[in-house]
Formats: C-alpha cells, sequence, structure tokens
C-alpha cells in the first residue's frame, strides 16, 4: 500500500515508517524537518524498502497540497495516512502541579495565569489541526477506493495530565475528532481509528522525563509508578496495533476507535 506518515523524522513515526516498509509498502515520510526525515527514509532505502522523504507543515495547507503532489507523482494515491506529527510546548505548560501563588512572583516560572495564548494555540494546533489538515490534504485520494486513518493520540485524551493542558485538551479533541471522522466518512470505506501511547522516552518528552545527567526526574518516577508494568514502553510495542488498525481484513469492521498501548497506565486508579 502507498502509506503517508507525518512526523516521520520523530522517534515514534520513525519506527512506523521502518515497520511498514520492511513489510513492502511505500512509505512517504513527511515532516516539518526534512533532514531527519530524510535521514530515515535513506535508512530504509538501503535495507531495500521503499522510501520518500517530503518537507510538509501540518499546519500549513499549501505545504500540505505540495506534499501530496509529491506522493501523487512517486507513488500514486494515498491509501494509508498515519497523522503522527505533535507534540507539546513549554509555553503551554505550568510549572507547578498545584498550583502555587509563589509562581506568581517568580520570573522564571508558569503559572497557570501565566499560560501563553501563543503556547497554547501552537499546541492545539499542531496536534488538532495538524491532524485535520493533512487529512483533508490526504483523505481525498481515498474517497473512491477506501483507505484507513491513523492518528495518535495520548494517555492525556483519557484524563489530563498535570502541567499540560494544551497538550492535553488537544488530545482528547484527536480522540475525538477520531470518532467524529469515523462516523463521517463510514460510507465511504474510510476508517479512522486512532492508537493512545503511553509513555514513551523520545525527544518531545525527554526534559520532563529526565533529568540533564540521564536520571529520572519526580514526573518519570510517578508515571512508572502509575503504570503497572513498570517501565516506558519501547516505540517497536506499537508497531502491532499498527499493523492491526490498517489491515483491511483483521480490522475491517473497526472505525472510531482509540487503543491504548501503555503497560496498563490507562486502567489503574492508582490504588
Ligand atoms: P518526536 O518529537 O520524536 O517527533 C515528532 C515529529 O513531528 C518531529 O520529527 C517533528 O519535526 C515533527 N513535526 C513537528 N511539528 C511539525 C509540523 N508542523 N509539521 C510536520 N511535522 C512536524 O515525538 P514522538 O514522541 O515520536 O511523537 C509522535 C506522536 O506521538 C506525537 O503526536 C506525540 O504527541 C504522540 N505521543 C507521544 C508519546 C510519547 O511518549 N513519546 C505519547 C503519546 C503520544
Amino acid at each position: 500500500m502507498n502509506i503517508v506518515i507525518t512526523g516521520a523524522g520523530g522517534v515514534l513515526c520513525s519506527a512506523f515508517a521502518r515497520a511498514l516498509a520492511a513489510d513492502g509498502h511505500k512509505v512517504a515520510l513527511l515532516d516539518l524537518n526534512l533532514d531527519a526525515a530524510e535521514k530515515v527514509a535513506a535508512e530504509i532505502r538501503a535495507a531495500g524498502g521503499d522510501a520518500i522523504a517530503v518537507e510538509a507543515n501540518v499546519l500549513d495547507k499549501e505545504s500540505l497540497t505540495a506534499a501530496h503532489e509529491t506522493v501523487l507523482n512517486t507513488y500514486g494515491k494515498c491509501e494509508v495516512l498515519v497523522n503522527g506529527a505533535g507534540g507539546n510546548n513549554p509555553k503551554g505548560t505550568t510549572t507547578s502541579e498545584y498550583f502555587d501563588k509563589a509562581d506568581l512572583l517568580d520570573e522564571n516560572a508558569r503559572s497557570f495565569f501565566d499560560l501563553d495564548k501563543d503556547g497554547v494555540s501552537f499546541v492545539f494546533n499542531l496536534n488538532f489541526l495538524g491532524t485535520l489538515l493533512t487529512t483533508q490534504a490526504f483523505a481525498l485520494d481515498m474517497l473512491e477506493t477506501g483507505g484507513s486513518i491513523v492518528n495518535i493520540s495520548s494517555m492525556n485524551a483519557y484524563t489530563p495530565l498535570t502541567k499540560i493542558p494544551a497538550y492535553s485538551g488537544a488530545k482528547a479533541a484527536v480522540t475525538n475528532f477520531t470518532q467524529w471522522l469515523a462516523v463521517h466518512f463510514a460510507n465511504c470505506n474510510i476508517r479512522v481509528n486512532a492508537i493512545a501511547p503511553g509513555f514513551f522516552a523520545t525527544n518531545q518528552n525527554r526534559t520532563l522525563l529526565f533529568n540533564p545527567d540521564g536520571s529520572l526526574t519526580p514526573r518519570s518516577h510517578k508515571i512508572i509508578s502509575q503504570t503497572p508494568m513498570g517501565r516506558f514502553g519501547e516505540p517497536e510495542e506499537l508497531l502491532g496495533t499498527l499493523r492491526f488498525l490498517i489491515d483491511n481484513d483483521a480490522a475491517g469492521f473497526i472505525t472510531g476507535v482509540t487503543i491504548p498501548v501503555d503497560g496498563g497506565f490507562s486502567a489503574y486508579s492508582g490504588v
């Protein structure tokens, strides 16, 4: 199949691209960071797979239209779209888990009242609007022949994590949009599902999870203690769910679901 993956230069989605190319699919790796996508695409080609890197900004319609043209001219119509580009930003993040008056006076701290409007919009847009706009650019290809879309949600979609209201709200919107779009496209054979990864150590959360010396932060200890399996996930542990969701034989009647892959985090009340 012809598969488009956004955020494919990143940790999780590069693992998706490598695996799907190894399965024999043609994979277009879209990323704002062309160098990162190109590096992964070159590795895939060196291993005998078929992959191209395409520069694309999921927040820019013109950029997405150009990326779509490139994919169409190289591979033909997109049959599977993985909306992986996403992440958080410090400007949409509070310093403290619980409101602390001291943060109001500390110029290095960000209280709820200091959350930056543009920072919050940026995070919300990157995760939610980036998924919607990319789907507009590529799902047109699927209208006649059908297809499959996989969005990337998060544990935050179920219960928000402290400190990151923008990211939590945005991922809740991604899960909600997955259901909405699944219904909307149900009569044209386009299935829309999502994966909600638990905690995987990657670039976007590195500073939240690790101290500069590489040791676990207090937040990491908390996460591990709330994850019944007692560890972070490995990107490869998402691949089975991805392969399942895009396989029409295995998952042909599945649409509108978000599957947690989280070592039990979302099932655990903490008691
Ligand atoms: P990552 O930072 O390694 O990768 C994200 C990629 O997206 C980067 O290559 C970046 O260049 C690209 N990107 C950023 N803005 C873009 C834009 N405007 N247009 C196109 N590409 C853009 O992060 P990751 O952890 O691999 O995250 C992949 C997805 O998984 C994200 O949606 C993230 O929110 C989600 N997720 C990650 C975790 C985790 O534990 N790492 C957990 C839950 C959900």
